[in-house]
């Protein structure tokens, strides 16, 4: 299986020269599922041991266009994870209190603790995208956070926290099918929003406002990862197997055993 594109600090990506329908090697679509059930597998018990072992955590960062598949990729990448160890946070339009604070609070609100995984269904990242497509806030402002996002996520990777960010690239075409059968099937009218169509008249305002975010956003220390994304299947496994090898990274163990002199002076009656 070929890795995702990840990024590197200076060395530039276009967006557009990226595949959005690559296979990744995967092949077809249960052959990736059977791939994607053995790194769940291997997810389980690396969790498991991240939680013992008490001294990290991770935060998935899930950025796509809409309908680009966030909601899937956890659906069936978190199927394999402990729900105790594990927050999902959706970010949304900010709330009036959120609207009050600096734009991080919220998202280092959400950051997970030691121990456990967390995941960002968008991000400290829509204040550089949408934010910055629709003008909410002026420019001045907007561009001073590429380095305020930098900053932050290094402070976190300094305590701990390990961040894989994901961009899930797809092209046009698949949004306009993706879009096209939320109408038709009745039971995923409910996913289908007026907004989603005002949304993609952006497209290359967002194209590029993702291309900024990723190439300024690219640090040693939380890397992008371009995940290409038409195929769910490759979407799906690319990113548990990421997952999977940051985990494996860390060196995760168990705790130090009791020394045999310390069990014998424990007595369970
Ligand atoms: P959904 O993910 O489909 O539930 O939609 C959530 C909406 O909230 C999206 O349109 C986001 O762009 C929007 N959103 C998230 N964060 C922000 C933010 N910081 N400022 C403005 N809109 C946001
Ligand atoms: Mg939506």
């Amino acid at each position: 299986m070929k890795r995702p594109l990840v990024t590197r600090p200076g060395r530039k990506i276009r967006l557009r020269d990226i595949p959005t329908d690559d296979d990744a090697g995967l092949v077809d679509k249960p052959a990736a599922r059977v791939r994607l059930a053995e790194e769940l597998e291997r997810l389980r018990k690396l969790q498991h041991l991240l939680y013992a072992d008490n001294r990290f955590a991770l935060l998935v960062v899930l950025q796509a266009m809409d309908t680009g598949g966030k909601d899937g990729a956890i659906r069936h990448v978190m199927s394999g994870f402990n729900p105790s160890g594990c927050v999902v946070t959706s970010f949304k339009v900010p709330s009036m209190e959120e609207r009050v604070h600096d734009f991080l609070w919220r998202a280092h609100h959400a950051v997970p603790p030691r121990g456990s995984v967390g995941v960002f269904n968008r991000s400290h990242y829509e204040d550089v995208l949408i934010v910055r497509v629709h003008k909410l806030v002026p420019r001045e402002e907007w561009q001073l956070r590429y380095r305020q996002i930098n900053d932050f996520e290094r402070m976190l990777s300094e305590n701990g926290v390990h961040i894989l960010k994901f961009f899930l690239h797809i092209s046009k075409g698949e949004q306009q099918r993706r879009l096209k059968a939320r109408l038709k099937d009745s039971t995923k009218n409910w996913k289908f929003s007026e907004g989603d169509l005002f949304e993609r008249k952006f497209w290359a305002k967002y194209q590029d406002a993702y291309e900024d975010a990723i190439n300024r956003c690219s640090t040693p220390w939380a890397p992008w990862h371009i995940v290409p994304a038409d195929h769910k299947w490759v979407r799906d496994t690319l990113v548990a197997h990421a997952m999977r090898l940051e985990l494996e990274s860390l060196n995760l163990r168990y705790p130090k055993p009791l020394s045999k002199a310390a069990l014998s002076r424990i007595k369970v009656r």
